[in-house]
């Protein structure tokens, strides 16, 4: 580090923010000032305006800003004020966001500004530091984006006009950052679910409500598919459960009263409260309840892709990653306790088996219950003590089998119990829990669940609570991201696009779609008149694993010319041998 860098990134960027609303100033002299934080990556600053401001504001403010280093850098000077003085100023600077702040501020606090020169005379802002020692190190930085934010964050006051910006202190680095940026509004899978067909948010429907259209929808079948074929294989069960139950099953599991803030308002009819469902655990509950239970008969595995419903503030929902509305590839264990270590590290295969398939790195993550917030958690302390322990016991048992990395959080936990998370990095490096294996005590004990044990007397079994992907939704959303779209060949939705050349092409071509869709993949053949170059084209903006283009020459040889979205062009290929091909690659 340079003497010129002796302060966090954090500082460069907060005092970035502070040459930037000079400039704002500058510019727009009737622009009320809010606050102007570092965050992740970045500043932000708030400003009042009458009108919103535009991209070409941007541009400008951004020049404004070199323009100011250049002709009159300055040092960030700090003063003291006192509470009143500091009131005065800013009041008189017609500063009322500021002066409401300072309002709020006890009067024993250190009320200091920085102060830096610009051509036009000094900007002074009420902040606590610490800047850079002088503007002219301001040379790395680039405005971003803009947002609206309520002041405060609080939807009854007036929305603000927020600036996103960021900086570093090398040039190389703020390219690099602007670079990923670039490369991750190319990968938002809300773009890409649009220009793919994959899903729709409709404002009519509501936000966190996805739709998925035909290709969106198989892609998801595709998922469900595998995953089916894996619990088979582990001796799991399907069980279907309704939507929607008596509110009383949902204050015996807890939900009512820990989780309350994330469930839809109960629903009054003939005397009878009913709920939307949050989670499937109570219905599987019910389930093994149904019949006396032996030791004989466990593990018992109950499985079901489960829609529940939890609410989400509008703010915090966009695309697939969070929603309201979501479909899990749930399922509940129901075990002898000296069954729990094998069980679950079985799931924690699972979970390994489906994210390697993906290739998506992850990282693991034991969530304990935060001691400090008992009743966001149901369940004794003894019960938890010994989930925990359960939990942790195996995981470090797999963390030397497995050369599993894992971190233990606290305030991670599910209500009844803790969890083991593991969490995939998408393209713009946000984390994204994923798969959940979840070990519970409680359930077991507050819904009164039995079994008759070798010895003849009752007995508590275990549960786990577990879903590979986590939700078909984000597990999608976050998938279509780390293949950019591109889909490997099995879960593409549209494998094969046959291109005819011409009227007279399209009898064979729809003769070898039928040749591939008997051997079970997924074909489409593009019979409109157009151009083959602008056919081509389109198939490659859709991103489709393989083109055949038939023409004269294939037709007659009984070949299709193939172009792989991957290998690039291939050639005059024997229908047989491309289907070896495909088979293959599938598998
Ligand atoms: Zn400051
Ligand atoms: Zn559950």
């Amino acid at each position: 580090m340079s003497e010129d860098k002796d302060y966090p990134v954090s500082t460069l960027r907060h005092s970035t923010a502070h040459l930037m609303a000079s400039a704002v100033k500058e510019l727009y002299p009737n622009v009320q000032l809010g606050i102007g934080p570092a965050i992740e990556d970045g500043f932000y600053y708030d400003f009042l305006t009458e009108k919103p401001f535009t991209p070409e504001d941007l541009t400008k403010i951004e020049k404004r800003m070199r323009d100011i280093v250049k002709r009159k850098a300055s040092p960030f000077v700090r003063d003291e004020m006192s509470k009143e003085e500091a009131k005065r100023f800013f009041d008189e600077q017609g500063e009322s966001l500021k002066v409401e702040l300072i309002e709020e501020t006890p009067e024993e606090e250190v009320f200091s500004t920085y102060t830096h020169q610009t051509p036009q005379g000094p900007f002074i802002d009420w902040c606590r530091g610490p800047h850079v020692p002088n503007t002219k190190v301001l040379k790395h930085f680039k405005l971003t984006k803009l947002a609206a934010a309520y002041w405060r964050g609080d939807e009854k006051r007036p929305q603000l006009q927020r600036i996103y910006g960021t900086a570093f202190f090398e040039q190389e680095e703020l390219d690099d950052y602007l670079k990923r940026l670039e490369e991750a509004e190319k990968r938002d899978h809300r773009r890409l679910g649009r220009e793919l067909g994959l899903f729709l948010i409709s404002s009519e429907v509501g936000v966190g409500l996805p739709l998925w259209l035909p290709k969106g929808a198989m892609l998801r079948r595709t998922l469900e598919e595998f995953i089916r074929t894996e619990l088979l294989k582990r001796g799991y069960q399907p069980v279907v459960t309704p939507h929607i139950a008596k509110a009383d099953l949902f204050r015996t599991s807890g939900h009512m009263t820990a989780y309350a803030e994330s469930m839809y308002p109960v629903m009054d009819r003939e005397h009878e409260e009913f709920v939307l469902k949050p989670v499937n655990c109570p219905f599987h509950i019910q389930i093994y309840k149904s019949q006396a239970r032996s030791y004989r008969d466990l593990p018992l595995r109950f499985a079901e892709f489960g829609t529940v419903y939890r609410w989400e503030q509008s703010g915090e929902v966009g695309g697939l990653t969070r929603v309201r509305g979501f479909t899990q590839d749930d399922a509940h264990l129901f075990l002898m306790p000296e069954q729990l270590r094998e069980e679950f590290k079985r799931n924690v295969e699972l979970v390994l088996l489906v994210l390697n398939r993906l290739n998506m790195t992850y990282t693991a993550r034991v969530g304990f219950r935060d001691p400090n917030k008992p009743d966001k958690y149901v369940g004794s302390s003894e019960a938890w003590e010994q989930s925990q322990g359960a939990l942790l016991a195996a995981v470090q048992e797999l963390g030397e089998e497995m050369g599993m990395a894992y971190t233990v959080e606290e305030g991670e936990a599910a209500i009844y119990g803790p969890k083991l998370d593991f969490m995939v990095k998408d393209a713009i490096g946000r984390q994204w829990q994923l798969g959940t294996v979840q070990v519970d005590y409680v359930l077991p004990e507050r819904f009164n669940l039995e079994y008759t044990g070798p010895d003849g007397n009752p007995h508590r079994p275990v549960m786990i609570h577990r879903a590979p992907f986590g939700s078909f939704e984000r597990f999608v959303g976050v998938l279509i991201e780390h293949f950019a779209g591109a889909f490997p060949l099995w879960l593409a939705p549209e494998q094969v696009r046959l291109l005819p050349i011409a009227d007279r092409h399209q009898e064979y071509a729809r003769g070898v779609a039928e040749r591939l869709k008997a051997d079970g993949f997924r074909v489409e053949v593009d019979e409109r008149v157009e151009r083959t170059g602008f056919k081509i084209r389109e198939a490659q903006l859709h991103k489709i694993p393989y083109m055949l283009i038939v023409g004269d020459n294939e037709v007659e040889s009984g070949s299709v010319s193939v172009r792989a979205r991957d290998a690039g062009d291939l050639g005059p290929t024997p229908v047989e041998d491309l289907i070896a091909r495909l088979k293959q690659e599938q598998d």
